[in-house]
């Protein structure tokens, strides 16, 4: 038996075990439309290339046909996964005008004006034009990755062998004819090869794709608090100790311990579920109204911190003031206006001093809050106040100026 005819059982088989492999992947994840969109591209190119395997030993036209509509539909779908997942949307407008005119075209040169090389042109312009629209999408992204930078070149380089195969072609045999079926024809050999190599390709890299981006799903999830969406304990501590390592004497570093203030009384009176609600909203108050550099994060119970980069004490407890004086204003759904949601606050400054030690005196800080009686905001002792320190008060927005 001819190798070829073994060379064309792997496109459909191999499509096919790839559809499934993203139809189940998608099952389980099925807000990640992109999957299913490959998943489809997948089932085409199966149905494609199966065709292609059968017109070997039924060379009717028909069957001929079925390649020329399924493997730009499959294109479509590998380019349209490519552009949910780089832009959130894709461009379906354009797309199926590329599929459709790739269509009426490839059409009109198998019974309009019967042209084997003509209709082989078409069928991979419109390939190569899904895929440089994809290659678009990936461009335009600006949190792209190695992985995504090797799709493009993989997407590319499809375009650029789609049309290497009808030059090539052209030098090796001459014009296609109708129905080539001959398996020593670079018409024939090419088109298997090129198709092995682009489904190969993006399969591999659609499956590290998805492996990629659910490690980071998984890490993301590893430093976010799922009740407040603010940073866990590990998580401010992390991002915390990145920012700490810039902090000078010119250049001090802030950090916030805030405490919700008799929080046992709210879950006690109003319920835990009132209690939560509460958790969630101090956490959006902290995190809308803490500038964009700062770190935002809850330490576990009612209990969160905030890290400010390049800020003195002044600043940072300009600040906590202003955050202290909205949350007690903020309306929690279940709790009367007469019982406002109070907070205590300690603020340190830190220019050399490590994140344990920040912590310590920014707690110690909080307790005399706590014990100074409550609601309000207070400054570590071993913090000198310098007086022109306030001129650093216009870097946070939104503060009494
Ligand atoms: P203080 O003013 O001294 O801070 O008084 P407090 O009542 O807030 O004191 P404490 O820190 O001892 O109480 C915290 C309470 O927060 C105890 C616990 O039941 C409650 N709590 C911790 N985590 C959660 C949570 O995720 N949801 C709710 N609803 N309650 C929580
Ligand atoms: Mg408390
Ligand atoms: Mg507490």
């Amino acid at each position: 038996m001819d190798s070829t005819y073994i060379l064309s059982a792997f496109n459909p088989v191999l499509a096919l075990v790839f559809a499934v492999i993203f139809l189940l992947i998608w099952r389980r994840q099925r807000d990640a439309t992109h999957v299913l969109n490959w998943a489809i591209g997948y089932g085409a190119a199966s149905v494609g290339f199966g065709f292609e395997y059968f017109h070997f030993f039924f060379p009717a036209l028909e069957l001929w046909m079925g390649i020329n509509i399924f493997i730009p539909v499959s294109a479509l779908f590998a380019a349209r996964g490519l552009c949910l997942r780089h832009s959130g949307r894709s461009p379906d407008g354009l797309l199926v005008a590329i599929l459709a005119l790739t269509n009426v075209v490839g059409w009109w040169f198998v019974f309009g004006a019967p042209n084997v090389l003509a209709r082989g042109l078409t069928v991979s312009t419109g390939i190569s034009a899904l895929m440089l629209v994809a290659t678009y999408a990936i461009a335009k992204n600006r949190q792209r990755d190695r992985i995504d930078i090797a799709v493009s070149i993989a997407a590319v380089s499809i375009a650029v062998m789609l049309m290497a195969r009808l030059v090539g072609s052209l030098m090796m045999d001459g014009p296609p004819v109708a129905d080539t079926r001959e398996a020593d024809s670079f018409w024939i050999i090419s088109l298997k090869v090129v198709g092995l190599y682009s489904w190969m390709a993006f399969a591999i890299l659609f499956v590290l794709r998805i492996a990629a981006d659910l490690v980071s799903e998984l890490s993301l999830q590893s430093i976010t608090d799922p009740l407040s969406g603010v940073l866990n304990r590990r998580g401010f501590f992390a991002a915390a100790e990145t920012m700490i390592a810039g902090a000078t004497q010119s250049l001090p570093v802030s950090m916030l311990i805030l405490d919700i203030d008799h929080f046992k009384k709210v879950n006690d009176d109003y319920g835990h579920q009132t209690g939560d609600e509460v958790i969630r909203r101090v956490a959006h108050v902290m995190d809308t109204s803490a500038p964009d550099t700062a770190v935002v994060g809850r330490l576990g119970g009612e209990e969160f911190a905030i890290f400010l980069p390049n800020t003195r004490a002044e600043a940072a407890c300009g600040f906590a003031e202003s955050l202290r004086a909205l949350l007690r204003m903020q309306a929690h759904p279940g709790i009367p206006a007469s019982h406002p949601v109070t907070v205590s606050i300690g603020v340190t400054e830190g220019h050399g001093e490590s994140l344990d030690q920040m912590f310590q005196l920014a707690d110690t800080a909080l307790y005399r809050a706590k014990h100074g009686g409550r609601d309000q905001v207070q400054l570590d002792r071993g913090t000198e106040a310098e007086p022109d320190a306030t001129a650093r008060l216009d870097l946070i927005p939104g503060l009494p100026g």
